[in-house]
């Protein structure tokens, strides 16, 4: 019999899935700041499916200490503090993300930026207190934005004294990747892996089915903006709904401009489908920076990569635009 289940999610994309009668096998943890859920819906012959999701759970909290922005063992700290000064030794993961962060951004002519750090403190999104620093912070903190990364074998040196990297716009993406390919390479073979919102999709979730994906409305919190039909597929959102303040109305939210250090303007939410979670993830919080019509135009001229912006029209009202490629797997709510 089908059952049909809702797994709502704090982040941009909610999900509805088809379970089979054995199985789904899922496992649901907090790593690198967010809810990831592991759904196997195939597990081919793979034998103790519950161990591999525990190990794969195991290796997403290495992630979480290498990528966190303090403590010993963290190489985004050692980088920070070394930083103008010597180069340092990075765990082969770490290295990986950085060539994909440093990747995605020539291919969105930095709108995608890794080296956010000293915006992101200032404006303090994770924080108890955000606020609207002041603009010479941010002139200041945008000169380190662009300061040079050097990579030497597997070390790493930020060129300029106070550089910090942010990897909130990628991480989440890297590590899904990393949990399909483990559950692929071991001969699963259907399953969706989901972390806040980004989510990567492979096998069918029945013989002949496809996936059923619900986008989160931007403005609605318990409810769909539209439902994608997809087959294998990582899918990502960025939003201005997810983390944000407003002071006298205004909403600012934590996808920062790398050229103006203010929060992008252009567009309510970017949805992402691509290969790999790790492009989705980085996209989507480029678009974001592009707006609509930048970034619509970014989706033509990038085959192989998806999308679905939210946006307010000149009269300000909820519009979007799609690829056309989407527009059969997709239906509004
Ligand atoms: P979320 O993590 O909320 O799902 P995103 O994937 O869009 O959303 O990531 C947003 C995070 O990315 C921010 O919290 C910040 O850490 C980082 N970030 C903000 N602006 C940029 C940018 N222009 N380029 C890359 N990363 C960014
Ligand atoms: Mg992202």
């Amino acid at each position: 019999m089908k059952k049909i289940q809702l797994l709502p999610i704090l982040m941009g994309v909610l999900l509805v899935v088809s379970c089979v009668k054995k199985g789904p096998w899922k496992g649901q943890e907090i790593v690198l700041g967010t809810a990831v859920t592991i759904s196997v819906h195939d597990c081919g012959s793979v034998k103790g499916i519950e161990s591999k999701i525990e190990d794969i759970f195991t290796e997403m909290k290495e992630l979480d200490i290498l990528w966190a922005y303090k403590g010993e063992e963290s190489d985004l700290a050692l980088l920070a503090d070394n930083a103008g000064g010597e180069s340092q030794r990075i765990d082969q993961y770490t290295f990986d993300l950085l060539a994909k962060g440093l990747q995605f951004e020539q291919l969105t002519d930095q709108a995608f930026n890794i080296r956010m750090g000293p915006i992101k403190e200032l404006w303090g999104f994770h924080s108890p207190n955000p606020q609207i620093p002041d603009s010479a912070d941010i002139g200041s903190a945008l000169a380190l934005v662009d300061g040079g990364m050097f990579f030497a074998g597997k070390s790493c040196l930020l060129g300029l004294a106070g550089m910090k990297l942010d990897v909130g716009g990628i991480g989440k993406g890297f590590a899904v990747d990393l949990a399909v390919d483990k559950l692929i390479d071991d001969g699963v073979k259907a399953g969706l892996i989901e972390a806040g919102g980004d989510l990567r999709a492979f096998g069918a979730p029945r013989t002949g089915e496809k996936w059923r994906i619900g986008v989160r409305h931007p403005r609605k919190p318990d409810e769909f903006y539209c439902i994608l039909n997809i087959g294998e597929w990582a899918v990502a959102t960025s939003g201005d709904y997810q983390q944000y303040f407003e002071v006298n109305g205004k909403r600012y939210h934590h996808i920062i401009d790398p050229n103006t250090g203010y929060p992008s303007t252009g567009c309510v939410s970017a949805t992402v489908l691509a290969k790999t979670c790790t492009e989705a993830d980085a996209i989507a919080t480029a678009l974001m920076v592009m707006g609509a019509e930048k970034g619509g135009r970014w989706l033509e001229e990038n085959p192989g990569y998806f999308g679905l912006i939210i946006y307010f029209d000149e009269e300000g009202n909820l519009t979007h635009l799609i690829s056309p490629e989407l527009e059969d797997s997709f239906s509004l709510h």
